[in-house]
């Protein structure tokens, strides 16, 4: 679904990330691991055009990205990305903060895009806090509700940063849940996430990151059983 070949990034003088090239293929989990600092973020946010980058190639379904806000805009309603910090409006409920992008951006029809907002809330355990406020849940509950929110774009490929990170220990079950049943149901993801259990389970493949170079793309098995790298198998000791 998306390939990346020759992509280089720096900011400023500083070059961060150095000759990137992988494949996510359709319908498979691809994991990002790394240590703080190694390009992570950076990366996923060049998929998504928050970040610019100077050379390199992008080809999303089989069509090269030519970089620009037009691009961008298009591509990300089929490119759903949740950070870290879920940011929700707000001023908004729950249901107005998930129906502003499949009305404002999409331009669909409210009956239908309700329904199935409904239908995303009640998958992720929550249809009963359609009209609350983002300040009465809980951050395990947020997040769920960033999951949704970027679910009801119907995206193609879903971005996860840290998704976990800022969680009490006790909400980050249920988040992990819901994108495993993601993962389950075939969508496309790269994950970013230090829950190292979680990532053995779900991933079809582990990209490996060093100082903004890929050290390995190998197949989940084999990565967790045996990685190819003394410095992978260094940062999977230190996780345990
Ligand atoms: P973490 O696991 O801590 O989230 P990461 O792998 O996501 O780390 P990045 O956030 O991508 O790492 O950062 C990679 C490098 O890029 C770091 O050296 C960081 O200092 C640098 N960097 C990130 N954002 C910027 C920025 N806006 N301007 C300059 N340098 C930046
Ligand atoms: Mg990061």
């Amino acid at each position: 679904l998306l390939q990346v070949e020759h992509l280089e990034k720096s900011y400023g003088d500083v070059h961060i990330l150095h000759d990137i090239n992988l494949t996510v293929p359709t319908g498979s989990v691809t994991v990002l691991l790394g240590p703080s600092g190694s390009g992570k973020s950076t990366l996923i946010r060049c998929l998504n055009g928050l970040e610019d980058f100077q050379s390199g190639q992008l080809t999303f379904s089989g069509q090269p990205v030519t970089p620009s806000p037009k691009t961008w805009q298009q591509l990300r309603q089929k490119i759903g990305m949740v950070f870290q910090s879920y940011d929700l409006f707000p001023n908004l409920t729950v249901l107005d903060n998930i129906l502003l992008g499949p009305l404002k951006v999409q331009h669909r029809a409210k009956v239908e895009a309700k329904a199935q907002a409904i239908k995303l809330l009640e998958e992720v355990g929550l249809a009963d806090y359609q009209a609350a406020y983002p300040r009465q849940l809980s951050g395990g509950q947020k997040q769920r509700i960033a999951i949704v929110r970027a679910l009801a774009l119907n995206p193609e490929f879903m971005l996860f940063d840290e998704v976990t990170a800022s969680l009490d220990p006790e909400m980050v079950r249920g988040v992990l849940e819901v994108m495993r049943n993601l993962a389950k149901q075939k969508m496309t993801m790269l994950v970013v996430t230090h829950e190292m259990n979680f990532a053995r389970e779900i991933a079809d493949q582990v990209i490996f990151l060093e100082d903004g170079h890929i050290l390995e793309r190998t197949p989940g098995k084999q990565f967790f059983a045996q990685p190819q790298t003394e410095r992978a198998q260094l940062f999977l000791n230190s996780m345990d």
